[in-house]
């Protein structure tokens, strides 16, 4: 049977596998031939369980959006992955990796931030399980995310700020690979979304699964069957997608719509539209598509929000993008702030900015009355606070500019 799952061989089609230097080599081996197992071993499962239903507040509700349906016309559940402890489903993948690393003897945790949400899970199951953390950041992110810098702090990881590149994601994984090669055999890397070597796309998968699992439980007690017709959600590197589509990437009846960020649009030169623009190449240990120069250089990403602002993408959404199993929108920074402020006055909830892309698909997409449609709504907009009020003063001083002409 055809399979979007990763193979043996850790490859999503010609996508995935593990490019990476020869230290790591031992090392990354070691993750591959253990995660399966140790996934798999009843007190691992009974472990991670525990702590995503008492520590995360698991299972996050599924909810009918009554207003936002009446709009569009059609039936709109959020999966409300903003109620999470810390504010988003990074949390997940953080629990299910820090029990990973404990299990594989590991002492000493480094992980990469964009937004700061994967930074703050990190440093929060690093404090729960007295594990030293380091996370790197790019400074422009540290610059625009005081708030989560302050609460990685607070837990107690080190914050190390990284000026290479445009001080982005991209910039802080390279860095935190470095690390990794200095300190092989004590350090997991807890890589926050489903890129970077085999295993980690398909590892961050499983762990993200828990999204898609509980929406089948929860499907058919409120719809009374387990699948819905469309899954929509954004893609930074695309976890939050992956746990939300897990289970039904092989079900045909379920269309997948995902939206990545198109900043002030694909053609402007400023975008983190990887799908639409990127090209096969290798970044962070895999083979995926990645925007780049035609001489094979890595190209400035850019987006309103922090999370979204990567030049790779998953191995497994490039493959099923490329097999036209999802379709792929590219949602401007305009778009995505205006499908918030939609959302923050029709259900009364403040989205995370990288969210809102993903929202913003209800507007390009028609559907029919009978639709059932569940958006992942990976976090909340605590963190994006400042940009929204920026934001908005700045269509004030249009509109009354505007006024005095
Ligand atoms: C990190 C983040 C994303 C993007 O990462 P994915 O791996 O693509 O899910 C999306 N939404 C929120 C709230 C995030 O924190």
């Amino acid at each position: 049977m055809k399979t979007y799952q990763v193979d043996e061989n850790g490859y999503y089609g010609i996508f995935g596998g593990a490019y990476i230097p020869e230290i790591l080599y031992s090392s990354v081996e070691k993750l591959k031939n253990a995660y399966l197992e140790i996934l798999n071993e009843p007190a691992f499962q009974k472990e991670f369980h525990d702590l995503l239903h008492n520590y995360a507040g698991r299972p996050s509700p599924l909810y009918l959006a009554r207003r936002l349906s009446e709009k569009y016309r059609c039936k709109i559940y959020l999966k409300r992955e903003d109620l999470n402890h810390t504010g988003s489903h990074k949390i997940n993948n953080a629990i299910g990796q820090i029990l990973l690393a404990k299990k594989m003897g590991k002492t000493r945790i480094i992980a990469e931030t964009g937004a700061g949400q994967h930074g703050v899970a990190s440093a929060t199951v690093c404090a729960l399980m007295n594990m030293q953390c380091i996370v790197y950041m790019g400074a422009t992110d540290v610059e625009r995310q005081q708030l989560n810098v302050r609460k990685m702090k607070m837990l107690g990881a080190e914050v190390v700020p990284v000026t290479s590149g445009n001080m982005t994601l991209k910039d802080a994984a390279n860095e935190a690979i470095r690390d990794w090669c200095c300190n092989p055999s004590t350090t997991h890397y807890i890589i926050g979304s489903t890129v970077g070597p085999h295993p980690y796309p398909d590892l961050v998968a499983r762990l993200q699964s828990i999204i898609s699992k509980e929406i089948m439980t929860q499907l058919q007690e409120k719809e009374n069957r387990n699948y819905p017709d469309y899954l929509l959600a954004c893609i930074g590197g695309g976890s939050n997608a992956a746990g939300t589509i897990f289970q039904y990437v092989d079900d045909d009846r379920v269309k997948i719509i995902l939206a990545e960020a198109a900043g002030h649009g694909i053609d402007s030169g400023l975008s983190a539209a990887t799908i639409h623009l990127g090209t096969v190449g290798i970044i962070h240990g895999s083979k995926t598509l990645l925007m780049q120069t035609a001489d094979g250089q890595i190209e400035e990403p850019y987006s309103i929000s922090a999370g979204l602002d990567y030049p790779g993408i998953g191995p497994l959404h490039a493959n099923m993008a490329k097999q036209g199993r999802s379709e792929v929108l590219a949602i401007t920074d305009e778009e995505a702030v205006a499908a918030a402020m939609q959302l923050t006055r029709m259900e009364g909830i403040i989205p995370a900015l990288e969210s809102a892309h993903a929202l913003a698909i209800f507007d390009r997409k028609q559907f029919r009355p009978e639709d059932v449609v569940v958006l992942c709504l990976s976090g909340r907009g605590d963190k994006d606070m400042d940009t929204y009020i920026k934001m908005e003063e700045e269509k004030k001083t249009i509109i009354s500019n505007r006024k005095s002409i």
